[in-house]
């Protein structure tokens, strides 16, 4: 048995993700759920599911849990606020949570959580100045100043997801009144968007096939056909690509950061999506931030998120 093990849950607009992490960032035992429900009593539900399975697979005595959730948080009071992809307005998750668990939680924004976890151990190790982007259903985002995590005059720092890039573009989503996103353009649910648009401008493709066989589109499948090497399904992963290019050329120019850490569910597309951001970038950003700032997939993949609430929930540990 590994001394002092905890979990860690990386709660995501769609998917979530527990696991059994030890001291040295050892994970014993993965449970995943989907994560959407109606109600937010649903989404805590499946958030306790999920960490009562890790509990009594992984066979470990818990000292903590943490949990990273998409949704500006208060860090006093452990109270999630506001989120576009879940039902957690002004929802007190970590004293729900403790109280069902009967175990030490805490709470973070699930961006942060990835970014200290890259922070400590990842693509953004040893940097005085980082930027961590987790793409999925939206974008989450961190960014490390000075050495340390940015919080915020009220914690609600940085939502870069929220940066507009196209002022008459796609609106942003339940919870956001903007249009043009960065996250309505380059995330798994635009990846789909464009892909519908690309199998029906290209029928013969792979991505036209699929969707005349009426298989869902998804980002996903996006990315599957891709690397498999579909031109109208690299062409959908190349244009979301420029469009994230866009967005890391604005945060090279306000952060000057050392690294741009790009994580979550839609890094599996790898190069072929970041590929076209840095030629963006290298043609958009200002000298001579974009001449240090190097954009690089994280370490952890999609983990991230998990492996830094563990982190977390290891420092409430002590
Ligand atoms: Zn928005």
């Amino acid at each position: 048995m590994a001394a002092g093990c905890v979990i860690g849950v990386d709660l995501g607009g769609t998917k979530l993700l527990a696991g059994v992490v030890d001291p040295d960032l050892n994970v014993h035992h993965r449970a995943h759920r989907q994560s959407y429900g109606p109600t937010a009593a649903e989404v805590l539900d499946r958030v306790v599911d999920a960490i009562e399975e890790a509990r009594s697979a992984s066979g470990q005595e818990i000292a903590a849990v943490a949990v990273g959730v998409p949704s500006m948080m208060d860090q006093g009071t452990g109270v999630a606020r506001n989120t576009v992809h879940l039902p957690l307005r002004d929802v007190p998750v970590r004293d729900l949570l403790a109280e069902r668990l009967g175990l030490p939680v805490a709470v973070d924004n699930d961006a942060n959580l990835a970014m200290l976890a890259e922070h400590r151990a990842g693509a953004a190790r040893g940097c005085g100045h980082a930027v961590m982007l987790t793409i999925g259903t939206g974008i989450g985002s961190g960014a490390v100043i000075d050495g340390r995590v940015l919080r915020g005059a009220t914690g609600a720092a940085t939502e870069i997801g929220h940066m507009v890039i196209q002022e008459d573009g796609p609106p942003c989503g339940e919870g956001c009144p903007n249009n043009g996103c960065l996250e309505s353009l380059v995330s798994g649910r635009a990846l789909a968007r464009e892909a519908l648009r690309a199998a029906a401008d290209a029928p013969r493709s792979e991505l036209g096939r699929a969707l005349e066989a009426g298989t869902e589109i998804t980002g996903a499948l996006v990315t599957e056909l891709a690397h498999d090497g579909d031109p109208a399904a690299r062409g959908v992963v190349a244009l979301v690509g420029e469009h994230l290019g866009v967005g890391i050329a604005n945060v090279v120019n306000i952060f000057n950061p050392e690294v741009v850490v790009v994580g979550g569910g839609v890094i599996a597309a790898g190069e072929l999506l970041l590929g076209p951001a840095r030629e963006v970038v290298a043609r958009r950003a200002l000298s001579p931030p974009k001449e240090v700032a190097r954009i690089e997939p994280a370490t952890f993949g999609a983990e991230s998120g998990m492996l830094g609430a563990g982190l977390l929930a290891l420092e409430l540990a002590g």
